[in-house]
């Protein structure tokens, strides 16, 4: 039986699955790739039924637009979405998220590790667009780019690109103008060859202080881009989004205490919340929530309208995963 997952809502909403390697290699014991189906993905679990010492095998299955499994390499998930990434020069806006819970592979997946060939998403859709920018330069394009990169944490805004002084941070705002387009007040923009290590320092030095928030809040890049033809006749704008969301990880409240209760409150309503517009969107509803949340009324110009979307559904394999993987799995269908 087919779940009702994110993977039915159609439009332009694409639903990948990636499963990272198990540590210390060798495969899951629970996670069935079948071989030459690369969009299923079947979790299986032994349970013990307390009524006469029976084993039960319970089997969940899940189709997804396309499914990578531990040995997929970073460029081979690129591949898959290059064509996305360079529908923003076309003057589409695009969003990509990456959800899981902690430790499944979302950072890994967007911004990548460190050597060459685990380079990741943000860094290799930033380098196809430049790439393709310069090609269309001799078929009298002109762009133009600035980029952003910024932590959604509890309801505040933290730039990443903040190179000032520690103590004099600005506060940011998120504002609509009247044609509609959402920007935030005060933020830095930085040449984009920089940006993953100025924002990764900018993390460090607030690990140390607030305890490694990163996985705790969403971060989220955003690349504008401004096409004109030389005699300006034709211009076109777009926004390229890429968004490391917070862990997707269940808390029991009775864990979470004092701060840890207040993140937990704010990252699960803002999950649910972007659950609801996707939702929302997909099902072509005349409402859309995009105001409940910072992350989405963030998002908004780059989710809905000519936008196309695409979601990683990211995986980690081990046993102990299982109840997590399965929440995962079926995000958003438990907020409908
Ligand atoms: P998350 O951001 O979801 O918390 P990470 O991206 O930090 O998870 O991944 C957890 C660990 O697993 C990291 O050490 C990361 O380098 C490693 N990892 C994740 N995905 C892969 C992968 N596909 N191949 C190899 N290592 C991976
Ligand atoms: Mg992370």
């Amino acid at each position: 039986r087919l779940h009702n997952t994110l993977q039915e809502l159609k439009g332009n909403i694409r639903v990948f699955c990636r499963v990272r390697p198990l540590v210390g290699g060798g495969p899951s014991p629970h996670i069935l790739l079948p071989p030459d189906d690369h969009k299923a993905l079947v979790l299986a679990r032994s349970e013990e039924s307390h009524v006469g010492r029976r084993t039960t095998q319970s089997t969940y299955s899940f189709s997804f637009d396309r499914v990578f499994g531990p040995s997929a390499s970073q460029q081979e998930v690129f591949e898959e979405i290059s064509l996305l990434v360079q529908s923003a020069l076309d003057g589409y806006n695009v969003c990509c998220f990456a959800y899981g819970q902690t430790g499944s592979g979302k950072t890994f997946t967007m911004e990548g590790g460190d050597s060459d060939a685990a380079v990741g998403v943000i860094p290799r859709a930033v380098k196809q667009v430049f790439l393709a920018a310069h090609a269309l330069g001799a078929q009298g394009w002109e762009f133009s780019f600035t980029a952003s990169f910024v932590e959604v944490y509890n309801k505040s805004l933290r730039d990443l690109l903040y190179t000032g002084k520690a103590g004099k941070r600005p506060e940011h705002q998120i504002r609509k103008s009247a044609a509609g387009e959402i920007s935030v007040t005060n933020l830095t923009y930085q040449k984009v060859q920089n940006l993953i290590a100025v924002a990764n320092q900018n993390r460090s030095t607030a690990q140390t202080t607030l305890n490694d928030r990163s996985s705790r809040s969403h971060s989220v890049f955003q690349l504008d881009i401004q096409g004109e033809t030389a005699g300006r006749e034709v211009c076109c704008k777009s926004t390229l989004c890429l968004v490391d969301l917070a862990g997707g990880e269940r808390v029991l409240k009775s864990q979470a205490q004092g701060e840890r209760f207040k993140e937990m409150t704010a990252i699960n309503s803002s999950l649910s919340n972007l659950g609801l517009v996707i939702t929302a969107l997909a099902n072509k509803e005349s409402h859309i929530p995009y105001r409940n949340s910072k992350l989405t009324y963030l998002l908004q110009s780059c989710l809905g309208g000519n936008s196309k979307t695409l979601m990683f559904v990211n995986i980690a394999p081990e046993p102990d995963s299982f109840g997590e993987s399965l929440n995962s799995l079926r995000f958003p269908s438990k907020v409908n």
